[in-house]
């Protein structure tokens, strides 16, 4: 993994995540591949978005011996920002099945481009820390709104994990909440007119769920 010169950035530059990054930004991709590529890419996101989780030993006993081995001390809480963030659950909760799941539902007003939650439903929070999920940071208004309600239960420490930032959207998450460590698997070049991610790969939830 590439640590970039912008602290608390982390981006991800697996050869088979860029892979099948192409794959999925191309508009060709049709939506059934684009499920089992973010799926596929969100198993990856999630092994380094977890490297540093806190382990301890315990004691087993194998076929052959009594031994101290690590486990984990608890698993990540993982919040899902819908409806997209749910294409990069799948794949988290492959890698952690364990894992207790909150949602939060936030529409982007198309005028103001601010975000509007409509739904919120978390597991317990409190001390724990929480895994932030949704496929493109684009404007981060909807990533920050996010944020501040998890904060709201508490929780430990929080990362927020996507595919695709926008510049404009890591700095805008980064000034609401620079506590949170970001990890992506791409920083594009910037957003346009409308708040879209460029180059990009179009609407993650329409591409997800083939409401184009
Ligand atoms: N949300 C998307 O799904 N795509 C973008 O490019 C920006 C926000």
């Amino acid at each position: 993994m590439n640590e970039t010169p912008i602290s608390g950035l982390h981006v991800i530059d697996h050869p088979l995540v860029a892979h099948k990054l192409t794959q999925m930004r191309r508009v060709e991709t049709p939506s059934g591949q684009f499920r089992s590529l973010l799926t596929e890419i969100s198993l990856l996101l999630a092994y380094e978005v977890t490297r540093d989780l806190e382990l301890r030993d315990v004691r087993i006993t194998t076929p052959m011996t009594e031994s101290d081995q690590p486990e984990l001390v608890e698993d990540p809480v993982v919040v899902s920002i819908l409806r997209a963030g749910n294409g990069l659950l799948d794949g988290v909760l492959q890698v952690i099945p364990s894992a207790r799941v909150g949602h939060v539902g936030l529409y982007r007003d198309h005028e103001t481009l601010e975000a509007v939650e409509y739904y919120c439903k978390f597991p317990p929070l409190k001390g724990r820390t929480i895994i932030v999920v949704d496929p493109m940071l684009a404007t981060g208004n909807s990533a920050a709104a996010a944020l501040d309600r998890v904060k709201l239960d508490g929780p430990a420490s929080i990362r927020f994990l996507c595919l695709l930032a926008a510049p404009e959207g890591i700095e805008a998450l980064q000034a609401a909440h620079p506590d949170v460590a970001i990890w992506t698997a791409s920083v594009d070049e910037c957003l346009n007119e409308v708040g879209y991610i460029v180059p990009g790969l179009g609407d993650a939830g329409d591409r997800i769920f083939g409401t184009t």
